[in-house]
């Protein structure tokens, strides 16, 4: 069922044609206490924190995100995404505005170059929606630092000259947000760059929207394929039939696609949650490629979940779920110390033995088996 025929009762009179078009829903992001009111029930924790939390980061929800949600529950995991709970409103002392220190690692503007061969590259500010658990909220949504066009030529001019980076990351914001000219613009003049050998894409347009993924648009990446399309699934509910349509086309544009989903208390944070959204995300093409501790970001502590957490869902995937279905799980380490890997613990213990050492493994179901290594 699209998003259209689950569309709420202020859009009835839409019809379908109108409600797909991207350019429909970009206008009629509902921005509104009031137009929010008439769509969803909201109670008055959500009514109270909303405009608080509105001018300290912007609020925007598309038509088709907003139909996805169960608008009775308050507890839905795609409301508790793009409605502002209380939480956003405390600041921890501990968190930070640049939590990755996208800053400090920034050679020039729109640009963060933390790995020797990796360039993530800031290409727009803009989201359709705005996540409440966003990393980058200190810039996302901020009209005042989005690169211009000068910018971004200055940005490539830099990638020309650095022939370490060999894998440039187009990211934002939302990268879609662009015009397919824009985009178009950018992603070839990368291709055309001998020494980059990968074009990643990051974009959430797959999951907030969709409609967003036109054939003018695939025709583009079709050209400069393939592309790592790496999106942000949360919860299966957001992998409607609307979403599964535009990954199987981007599949088809050639695209290589990931998920990087962020561990959200209450919206994903258990073994069945991510296994279901795995198992869905395998039927359409897309790997699952991430799962992020969320960051020391500012007003997200209502959203974090202990780290013991995301290891018990990596012990419970592993032996259940095929080895495509089972992301890293990862950290991002505060003050620019990049990306580790968590794993269980698996080894138990390790003994002598007459042939050498004898090491004690446990598997995912918690039985425990012996590994010989000779000398
Ligand atoms: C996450 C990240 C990358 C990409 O890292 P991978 O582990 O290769 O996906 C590159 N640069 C920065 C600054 C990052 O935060
Ligand atoms: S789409 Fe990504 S960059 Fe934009 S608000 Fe959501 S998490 Fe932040």
């Amino acid at each position: 069922m699209s998003s259209w025929a689950r569309r709420p009762k202020i859009w009835e009179d839409i019809d379908e044609a109108t409600w797909g078009s991207w350019h429909w829903q970009q206008q009629h992001r509902v921005r509104d206490l009031e137009i929010l009111e008439r769509i969803l029930e909201l109670n008055d924790e959500e009514r109270e924190t909303f405009l608080a939390a509105r001018s300290r980061f912007r609020v925007a929800i598309t038509p088709h995100y907003l139909a996805l949600m169960d608008g009775q529950d308050p507890n839905c995991p795609l409301r508790m995404q793009a409605v502002p709970q209380s939480g956003e409103l405390e600041i921890r002392a501990f968190e930070l505005e640049d939590p990755l220190a996208e800053e400090a690692h920034s050679p020039c503007k729109g640009v963060t170059h933390r790995y020797p061969d990796r360039v993530l590259l800031y290409v727009s500010h803009n989201c359709p929606m705005y996540c409440r658990h966003c990393t980058r909220k200190r810039k996302v949504a901020d009209p005042y630092t989005t690169s211009s066009r000068a910018d971004i030529e200055a940005a490539l001019e830099y990638i020309r000259r650095t022939p370490t980076a060999r894998d440039v990351i187009v990211s934002g914001g939302d990268p879609l947000t662009l015009s397919d000219e824009r985009l178009g613009e950018i992603l070839r003049a990368l291709r055309a760059i001998d020494h980059v050998e990968v074009i990643r894409l990051g974009t959430r347009n797959p999951v907030t929207l969709p409609q967003r993924i036109t054939s003018q648009l695939l025709e583009i990446l079709r050209e400069v394929r393939p592309v790592y399309l790496h999106t942000h699934f949360n919860h299966v509910n957001e992998l409607g039939h609307d979403a599964r349509k535009s990954l199987l086309e981007l599949l088809d544009a050639g695209c290589v696609l990931g998920n990087q989903m962020v561990l959200l208390k209450g919206v994903n944070d258990s073994p069945e949650a991510v296994m279901q959204l795995n198992r869905e995300l395998l039927k359409v093409g897309c790997r699952p490629y991430y799962m992020l501790q969320a960051d020391m970001a500012e007003g997200i502590t209502h959203f974090r979940t202990p780290i013991s957490k995301g290891l018990q869902i990596m012990d419970h995937l592993r032996g259940r779920i095929g080895g495509m279905g089972i992301p890293h799980f990862v950290v991002d380490l505060p003050g620019g110390g990049g990306k580790i890997e968590l794993t269980p613990d698996y080894l138990e213990g390790k003994y002598p033995h007459p042939d050498g050492t004898r090491w004690v493994f446990r598997n995912g179901f918690g039985q425990t088996f012996d590994f010989v290594e000779p000398d």
